[in-house]
């Protein structure tokens, strides 16, 4: 038998081992999936916004995989804890793949950055995602215009949530803090900036397309931010993601003004962030440099600026991976150096090491774009088989994990912590609602014990 764990239980590590139980090659392949959290799922149940249900419906599909019975869920298991490194995981399985993504937020790099008010995206994702380590006081939605910084579908997702207004959200499994506070929200003014143009940004035309369709707020463009990109006029040049999203934007440059007091969500290009500025410790605005093509798809400054209000800053300039202590790490990409996802120690293959995901190739790409992701190194690892069965490794991981300290959450743990959320759901005359705390999470996961 070839036993492996697959460390992260998102898209990536999910998919990885449905690929090492479905092949042919390997006959006799158990997994266990490991995930720091007692919940699995990774970004699809705590990144994915809650009003995005079509792609949440994703769960049905993970689950089915986790339930194979080839494949075990231990949750509430963090490597790097409590004596788990990566060496003695290598002596608890013959293999291990590291599916853990890209945890942190991108800085800016720029003076303000620590303001009250000024946050990053991954932290408002993890509030309204229920994330039992999200920053407990929620966030101050008392000011009337909020800043989001980046022009990916993260900034979409979090101009989104904070534009539409509270109407729907309600059916979602958004946590019960988060839905009061977005109820109560005075935002008014949600901007949306980008450094580069329309033609250049990085969001999907589909998610484009929705913030135009919100429930409770107007969309609106500045026409002067499109007159300074020449694929407007001619956007023929562009490749066809982007030429779409060129149009998307086309339609709405001549939408009708916002009536005083309607809730807007305004996109802004080509303006780069170098300042936020604050009284009394509190963010205040934010300071751009107007940015102009530079011809080779990229901006350059022209020294002029401009300030818009802010009260709240969502910073959503991408993720960042995180290094896992043991595991080499590039600090400058922001992921763990491989070869077909081989795990390379100075700068050789590391015999029963391996990687998928955004920890592997950086955080980008769908939830679809792991799937190919983790067949590249499961190939790997299944080429590697041989020699990795014949060593010893500990006759019951369960057990040698319980040693060390750790209390794992199993499969029928987490079915009582959906078994839970129905009924917290229930009781607030709402379907599922997540818990949202990690005092709350580990008491659901043991009904008996508690
Ligand atoms: P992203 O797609 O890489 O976008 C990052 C944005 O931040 C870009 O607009 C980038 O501009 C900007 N940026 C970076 N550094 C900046 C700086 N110093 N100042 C100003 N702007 C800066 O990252 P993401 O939005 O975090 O998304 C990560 C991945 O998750 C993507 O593949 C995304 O498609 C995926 N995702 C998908 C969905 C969905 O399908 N619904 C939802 C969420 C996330 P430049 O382009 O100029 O660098």
């Amino acid at each position: 038998m070839l036993r492996v764990a697959v460390v992260g239980s998102g898209p990536s590590g999910v998919y990885t081992a449905q690929a090492l139980v479905q092949q042919t090659a390997v006959p006799d392949v158990r997994v266990d999936v490991l995930d720091r959290l007692p919940c699995p799922y990774g970004l699809v149940r705590y990144g994915v916004a809650p009003d995005h249900e079509k792609i949440k419906s994703l769960q049905q599909n993970l689950r089915a995989v986790l339930e194979d019975e080839r494949i075990g869920f231990l949750g509430n298991v963090e490597v790097g804890a409590r004596g788990l490194t990566p060496a003695r995981l290598l002596e608890l399985y013959h293999a291990v793949v590291y599916c853990v993504g890209a945890a942190r937020d991108r800085r800016l790099g720029v003076p303000g950055e620590e303001l009250a008010g000024s946050f990053s995206a991954t932290d408002f994702v993890s509030w309204y995602s229920a994330h039992p380590d999200a920053v407990a006081d929620g966030f101050g939605l008392a000011g009337r215009s909020a800043v989001v910084i980046g022009a990916g579908n993260v900034a979409v997702d979090v101009a989104r949530i904070l534009a539409r207004g509270p109407d729907g959200l309600r059916a979602t499994d958004v946590p019960q803090g988060a839905l009061t506070a977005l109820e109560a929200s005075r935002v008014r003014q949600v901007h949306m900036v980008g450094r580069r143009g329309p033609g250049q940004a990085k969001f999907t035309t589909k998610e484009l397309r929705e913030l135009g369709a919100l429930p409770g707020a107007r969309i609106r463009v500045e026409p002067a931010d499109l007159a300074l990109d020449p694929s407007f006029a001619d956007p023929a040049g562009l490749a066809p993601a982007n030429r779409r999203n060129v149009e998307v934007v086309r339609g709405w440059a001549a939408a009708a003004p916002v009536p005083a007091g309607a809730r807007s969500l305004t996109l802004r290009f080509f303006l780069r962030p170098v300042e936020l500025l604050g009284e009394d410790g509190r963010v205040t605005a934010v300071r751009f440099e107007r940015t102009e093509p530079d011809g080779d798809g990229g901006v350059r400054g022209t020294g002029r600026f401009e300030e818009i209000e802010a009260q709240l800053v969502l910073r959503a300039v991408g993720y960042r991976g995180v290094p896992l202590p043991g595991l080499p790490f590039d600090d400058a990409r922001g992921t763990v150096p491989h070869t077909a996802g081989r795990v390379l120690r100075q700068g050789v293959p590391s015999p029963g090491e391996y990687v998928a995901g955004w920890i592997k190739r950086g955080p980008m790409g769908v939830i679809g774009s792991n799937r190919p992701c983790a067949k590249e190194t499961v190939t790997s690892l299944l080429a590697d088989a041989e020699g990795l069965a014949g060593r010893a490794v500990a006759p019951d991981p369960l057990t040698a994990l319980r040693d060390l300290g750790h209390e794992p959450v199993a499969w029928p743990g987490w079915l009582a912590i959906e078994t839970a959320e129905a009924a917290l759901g229930r009781s607030l005359g709402r379907g599922r609602v997540k818990i949202a705390d990690w005092a709350g999470l580990r008491a659901a996961a043991r009904p008996d014990a508690a």
